[in-house]
This record gives C-alpha cells, structure tokens and sequence, in this order.
C-alpha cells in the first residue's frame, strides 16, 4: 500500500521504551495522555519491545495506519524501528525539542513541574498532529 493511500479510523502512537533517560519516562507518559484521555477514540499504540521482537500484528497495523514516533532523544529508537519494518512514519517527535533548559530534566526519578509541563506540551503537539492527519486523510 503506498503511502498517501493509508484511509484510516486511527493513528497509531509509537513511544520510545527509554528507562534510562528523564526523556523516555516524558516520551510513554505523554503518549498515554493522549491514548487515554485527550484522544482515546482517535489513537492506538504500539509496543515497542513486541514490534521490534517480530509483532506481526503491530507491524501490520502501522504498514496500513499512519503512525506517530514519540522519542526521548536524537538516536529516534520509536522513528527508526517503526520506519524498518512498516514504513515511513506520519510524524516524528522528539521530547528533548520541547526541553529549554537542561535542569527541566535534571532529576531522573520525580516528576518534578517542569516535566509534567514538558509531558503536557508533548502530549498536545500529539493530539494536533493526531488531528491533522485524521482531517488529512479522510478528506
Ligand atoms: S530514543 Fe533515546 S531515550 Fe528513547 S529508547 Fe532510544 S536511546 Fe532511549
């Protein structure tokens, strides 16, 4: 299917797994923000770990779905695995674009103001996107 052809119901959201890094912890909480509350009919999810061990129904849907990669930094695990094995990606976020200062992700373990504020600019740059390729795609 090439890809101006992908009609869709849903868009799928592909978040970084990163454990180790402020960034990563932003990049699956924002994604659940949308998943669950500011686009929860709109928007599924991906598995990261399951995709890249071989999850053919994951990698399927994102060959027929648009998706959007959500990634803590510039090394874009979610972007470039997703576009490996299902093809090139909707949309491409990476967390460390809406970060200003260093010190706004300083700590690793709490979620201090500054990274629930970040979490929340993430998960709306999603949702926007989330609607521009939905009114995009079902013109
Ligand atoms: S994109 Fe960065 S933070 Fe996310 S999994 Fe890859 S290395 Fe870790």
């Amino acid at each position: 299917m090439e890809e101006n052809e992908k009609k869709l119901s849903k868009v799928g959201i592909v978040s970084c797994s990163g454990e180790d890094l402020p960034e990563g912890s932003i990049s699956r909480l924002a994604t659940l923000e949308v998943l669950h509350h500011k686009k929860l009919f709109d928007t599924t999810t991906i598995c990261l770990p399951l995709y890249i061990a071989g999850g053919e129904g994951d990698r399927m849907f994102a060959k027929n779905h648009p998706t959007i990669t959500v990634d803590g930094c510039e090394k874009l695990c979610a972007k470039k695995a997703t576009e490996k094995y299902s093809g090139k990606v909707a949309h491409s976020i990476n967390v460390r674009d809406f970060i200003k200062s260093p010190d706004d992700v300083k700590n690793k373990s709490n979620l201090n103001e500054d990274k629930k504020r970040i979490t929340s600019e993430v998960a709306d740059a999603i949702s926007i996107k989330v609607d521009e390729i939905l009114k995009e795609n079902n013109k």
